[in-house]
């Protein structure tokens, strides 16, 4: 398994499943579900009205349609609350299990994540990241796993929290050089 963490624009990645941070309508919305429905087409849109919804935990799947990626697997964040942080972060952990059991069961062996629930639904983007990074370590053991930050204040509290993860491309050093040297940034 490996994990890296970079800032980019999930539409964009060419991996088995991208994940759709969606809303429970799967009818589409505002940040990646925007970006994701646009690019992928009207069709998605299409395969998304036979699904019938999809509750806050859970995640279902589609086809990648103009995408890159083969699988989109639509999950639905909690939207945060302060007083119900314990509650809000199981049903988070449950939307990273749930979309790579499916992503599993479909064959996949990459996978793209964005930071589930850290956009609109509110959640604190540190303890977003943090349940993601533990939660695909956990599960998604058998695949190439990515989480695709778009802002750069995700990016920023990734390259503090979990330099060991952002491998910074480069085409002069050997791999293992770039991985020490962001470890001790
Ligand atoms: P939620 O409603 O679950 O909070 P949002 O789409 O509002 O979902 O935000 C989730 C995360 O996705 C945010 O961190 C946001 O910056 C990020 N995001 C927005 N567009 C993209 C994109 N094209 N690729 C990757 N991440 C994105």
């Amino acid at each position: 398994m490996s994990l890296r963490i970079e800032q980019g624009d999930i539409t964009k990645y060419e991996v088995d499943a991208i994940v759709n941070a969606a809303n429970s309508s799967l009818l589409g919305g505002g940040g990646v579900d925007g970006a994701i429905h646009r690019a992928a087409g009207p069709e998605l849109l299409a395969e998304c009205r036979t699904l019938g919804g999809c509750p806050t935990g859970e995640a279902k799947i589609t086809k990648g349609y103009n995408l890159k990626a083969k699988w989109i697997v639509h999950t639905v964040g909690p939207v945060f609350y302060e007083n119900q942080r314990d509650e809000c972060a199981e049903l988070l952990k449950s939307c990273y299990k749930n979309s790579i059991v499916l992503a599993l069961l479909n064959e996949c062996k990459s996978i793209a994540f964005p930071l589930i629930s850290a956009g609109v639904y509110g959640y604190p983007k540190d303890e977003a990241l943090d349940i993601a990074v533990s939660c695909i370590q956990r599960f998604a053991d058998n695949m190439d796993a990515v989480i695709v930050l778009f802002d750069a204040e995700a990016f920023e509290i990734a390259k503090r929290k979990y330099p060991e993860f952002i491998i910074i491309p480069s085409v002069t050093c050997p791999i293992f050089e770039i991985a020490k040297k962001a470890n001790q940034n």
